[in-house]
């Protein structure tokens, strides 16, 4: 084949993949379509490889000879991601997230790096305008999304506790920005080939990643982590720009827009703006709650009350949170809702957007033990049905029913939209003590005259509801 056609066949090999990107990621708006969509744009990813390192002839017309580094990289790399994707639990995955995606920013920060070293090799013409910009654009983006992404790791991992905050922060790292990209966009507009000044757009680009997400609370940092995402994105895009290549160029789009829309629609079911999360330092307290706190004193009801207490009503509403996926309770709340629904009890579960500890969390973790998707509420569709149901089972979950953040103005969730289980008629609360969830705060919903809690690690808690309720 000679080098025109051997292109064509590799075009053909990026638009086949761009497809399967496309249509990959569609199939993951449904539980049932998700696998064979992750599946398909894997393949096509395989095949945007495959094809670059077989087919590519650089401009030259020289194929790809260092087969060996490639391969080796590849095969180094497959199998951390393999491993690490195996063993990682489903409560740890925002910081895998976070950390996959610092290394495509690092990517694209070294191929803009690179690439610029290529291009200021044979500069006696200097740099186009065009290519001099979408090598800067790689650079800052790639780069803020590798550093920022790092401390989001940290944060996560519980490496990095504290919450760093200059006193005018915000004015310092706007500074921050304003002197990379000032210096970006001078070296384009000048077209003035210079490494050093080059590095010193990527050393501020890392501090500024840096700078950007410290002073942000851990709880939101999976926003953080989503807006990273999309940063990523738009760099891999830029990436595909400088080696035209179209399966790069539509990946990159693909993940940026996914990324930008995860991010508003994280921050609308918050019910905050992106600036507030941004800047505001929300959940970096740690701890009080309201201007008084919770009064009173909190009701225990024992495993075979509860199971009594079930058995005869005719509804039961099951919140899952994060300590459900903690105890790995997902298989016996399923067994004991199938329980429940051969005593012709009418069972839902409650899915709010920001329950567990990533988007999508209980979605998943129900998926894993076979609970029907039909059964899982959004959060707008079941609030208006609690006041008719006769028990809420709220297992391991905790700010997401804090009825403090529809009223007061101090907490640190005030605003952020939640499940109304506290208008239930009863409400059970699984949960091994008296500890906060995620934002640190104390929850009034304990202290309500309708609320018993049921303490212990949920799966063991739920292990005896199923002997209490099949003893019945
Ligand atoms: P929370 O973090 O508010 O509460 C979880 C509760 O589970 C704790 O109070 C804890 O209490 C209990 N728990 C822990 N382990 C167990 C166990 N083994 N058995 C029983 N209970 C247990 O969880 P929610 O799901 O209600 O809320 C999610 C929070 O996380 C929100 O603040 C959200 O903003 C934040 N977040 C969400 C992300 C997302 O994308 N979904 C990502 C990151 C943060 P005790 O120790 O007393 O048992």
């Amino acid at each position: 084949m000679d080098s025109i056609n051997v292109l064509y066949v590799l075009y053909v090999c990026y638009l086949i993949a761009s497809v399967l990107f496309v249509v990959g990621l569609k199939m993951l708006s449904h539980p049932d379509s998700a696998r064979k969509g992750n599946l398909l744009a894997a393949f096509g990813m395989g095949l945007a490889i495959l094809g670059t390192i077989v087919l590519h002839h650089n401009k030259e017309g020289q194929p790809i000879t260092n087969h060996v580094w490639i391969l080796v990289a590849m095969a180094i790399g497959s199998v951390i991601g393999w491993l690490s994707a195996k063993k990682v639990a489903m409560t740890a995955m925002p910081q895998m997230v976070s950390i996959f995606n610092g290394m495509g920013g690092a990517c694209a920060a070294v191929i803009s790096l690179i690439e610029f070293g290529h291009y200021s090799e044979h500069a006696a013409n200097g740099i186009s305008i065009g290519t001099y910009l979408t090598i800067i654009a790689g650079l800052i983006i790639g780069s803020v999304s590798f550093s920022g992404s790092v401390i989001a790791f940290l944060k996560l991992q519980g490496i990095m506790n504290k919450n760093f905050r200059l006193p005018a922060q915000n004015i310092f790292n706007s500074v921050l920005m304003l002197a990379t990209l000032g210096l970006g966009t001078y070296l384009v507009t000048s077209g003035l080939v210079s490494m050093p000044l080059v590095l010193t757009v990527f050393a501020l680009s890392l501090i500024y990643g840096v700078m950007f997400v410290v002073p942000i609370g851990g709880a939101d940092m999976p926003v953080v982590i989503s807006l990273l995402n999309s940063f990523t994105g738009v760099a891999a895009a830029f990436g595909g720009f400088l080696y035209d290549n179209q399966a790069m160029l539509t990946g990159g789009i693909l993940v940026g827009s996914a990324g930008t829309l995860l991010t508003i629609v994280m921050c609308n079911a918050m019910n905050r703006s992106l600036t507030n999360v941004l800047f505001s330092a929300f959940g970096d307290s740690g701890s009080g709650g309201g201007a008084s706190g919770p009064q009173g004193s909190v009701r225990e009801m024992s495993a075979t009350d509860v199971a009594v207490m079930m058995n005869y009503s005719s509804s039961v509403v099951i919140v899952p949170g994060y300590g459900l996926a903690v105890a790995q309770g997902q298989h016996i709340v399923q067994k004991m809702a199938s329980v429940l629904e051969e005593r012709g009890v009418d069972v839902k579960y409650a899915i709010h957007p920001v329950a567990g500890r990533m988007p999508g969390h209980m979605n998943v973790l129900l998926a894993e033990s076979n609970v029907p998707y039909e059964q899982l509420k959004d959060m707008e569709e079941i609030n208006p049905e609690f006041p008719n149901v006769d028990v809420v089972l709220v297992i391991g979950a905790n700010d997401v029913v804090n009825p403090a953040a529809r009223y007061d103005t101090n907490s640190p969730i005030y605003g952020m939209p939640i499940l109304d289980a506290d208008k239930a008629k009863n409400v059970i609360v699984m949960k091994r003590g008296m500890n906060a969830g995620y934002a640190g705060i104390e929850n009034e919903l304990f202290f309500y005259p309708n609320c018993y809690m049921l303490f212990g690690d949920a799966k063991k808690s739920l292990e005896k509801l199923v002997e209490e309720l099949q003893a019945l």
